[in-house]
């Protein structure tokens, strides 16, 4: 007879069915790069935003050009790495810092591989790749958010050049972009047909802002203050035609295709940015005592954790199963929507009650969860708002 006791099993080994040994051998060594050359940083670059030098170098290391072909300087992974990445990223503890790198690697660089001719790509995807060029991607106006079709911004062509005018408002890395993708007007009586998108700089080398662009107004924010927010004035600037990234008129599909991948990468990033402020709260609970006994063993708090364990580990697994059918060459947008507004909430709802879990100390910077709490809130807003998550489920649905 055996003496084995059957028993349940917290302990298991692979927590997912996406990720292999390769992508978590890149998760390990991109982790202890971001906790050695990032986490450090993360209360200066509150003040002073992140440097240059860290995308840089997150270039030099390989980690920016994960999922993109070899040819362009990328390391041809597949799409899984870019979760690993955001996931990786989050032990910055800097969530600034988090949004910035994903603008380049998951809204500004996809488009540009995706719709990009040869001489774009190696333009702006190769140094792209490499960190040596920042890109910002311009949707948002004052005027028109989450109604993207409403933009204003016109770019009329005028011989073998577009004349841009118009604003850009909340466009990440604005202080910093060497190049755009920006969304304009080239046909405002053609509604949704009316729209194009165009890459092209907007400063030169040394960092001046190119005739005709300028930073009108760099935003204050709640949070995510490690990353720079602006908003952008282009006056009669003269860009070649051949800026014209895709079709012309097709830049309304071409932007709804990108937002699909920005948001799930926005998913895995709130997954991320829960977990890691749990985990730090976890260790606060079973330190801190009141009435005698740690707080984590009063059942109350025990079961805030048990709560958010099982939202977060959800949110993840949906999101995973989201990123596989992604990988297998599908591009579902209801699921995606789901994803994004799932993990944004969750995100939120867990940031507010590790606050809560850190009583008045919760509130204090000293613990860095109240920074978690105000940089976790932008989740759903960007990307698409909860709201608007729920139209495009909803419709998804006929309705
Ligand atoms: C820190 C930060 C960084 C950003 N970075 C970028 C960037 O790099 N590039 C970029 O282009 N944009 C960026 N954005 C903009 C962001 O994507 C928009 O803020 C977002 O899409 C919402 O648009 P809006 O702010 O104009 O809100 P609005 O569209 O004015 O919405 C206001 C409210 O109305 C609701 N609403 C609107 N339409 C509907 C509807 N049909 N049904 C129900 N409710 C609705 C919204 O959900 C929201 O609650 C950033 C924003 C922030 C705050």
């Amino acid at each position: 007879m055996t003496e084995t006791v059957i028993k349940p099993e917290f302990g298991t080994g692979q927590k997912n069915f996406i990720f292999n040994q390769e992508h978590e051998d890149l998760r390990e060594s991109m982790e202890s790069w971001v906790k050695k050359e990032l986490h450090p940083h993360r209360n200066e670059w509150e003040d002073t935003k992140w440097p240059n030098h860290a995308i840089e170098r997150a270039g030099e290391l390989g980690y920016l050009g994960l999922c993109f072909p070899e040819k362009y300087g990328g390391q041809g992974g597949d799409y899984y790495y870019s979760l690993v990445r955001a996931e990786a990223l989050s032990y910055a503890g800097s969530g600034g810092l988090g949004m910035g790198f994903a603008v380049q690697t998951d809204m500004v660089l996809p488009p540009i591989e995706m719709l990009g001719t040869e001489e774009q790509k190696q333009k702006y995807l190769v140094p792209g790749i490499q960190g040596t060029s920042i890109g910002a991607l311009g949707i948002t106006e004052p005027g028109a958010g989450s109604d993207v079709a409403g933009i204003r911004t016109t770019a009329v062509l005028d011989g073998d050049e577009y004349v841009i005018n118009g604003s850009k408002t909340f466009i990440t890395n604005a202080a910093r972009a060497r190049f755009i993708v920006l969304v304009v007007k080239t046909d405002p009586s053609a509604g949704h047909d009316g729209i194009t998108l165009l890459l092209f700089d907007i400063r030169d080398e040394e960092g001046n802002d190119l005739p005709g662009f300028s930073v009108a107004q760099n935003l204050e924010k709640m949070g995510m203050k490690a990353s720079d927010t602006g908003e952008l004035a282009f006056e009669d600037m003269r860009v070649p035609a051949d800026s014209v990234l895709g079709q012309v008129g097709k830049g309304f599909y071409h932007i709804s295709w990108e937002l699909q991948g920005e948001r799930l990468v926005a998913a895995a990033g709130s997954n991320a940015g829960a977990e890691r402020v749990f985990e730090t709260t976890l260790e606060y609970a079973k330190e801190r005592e009141a009435f005698g006994r740690p707080i984590g063993k009063f059942q109350a708090i025990r079961h805030k954790f048990g709560a958010m364990a099982t939202k977060i580990e959800a949110s993840k697994q949906f999101t995973y199963s989201v990123a596989w059918r992604i990988n297998n060459g599908e591009y579902p947008v209801r699921e995606i929507s789901m994803a994004k507004l799932m993990s944004a909430q969750i995100a939120c709802e867990v940031a507010d009650e590790c606050i809560q879990i850190h009583g008045g100390w919760g509130y204090m910077k000293e613990y860095e969860v109240e920074r978690h709490y105000r940089d976790m809130r932008l989740n759903r807003i960007g990307a698409g708002t909860d709201e608007i998550m729920l139209e495009v489920i909803g419709r998804s649905y006929g309705l």
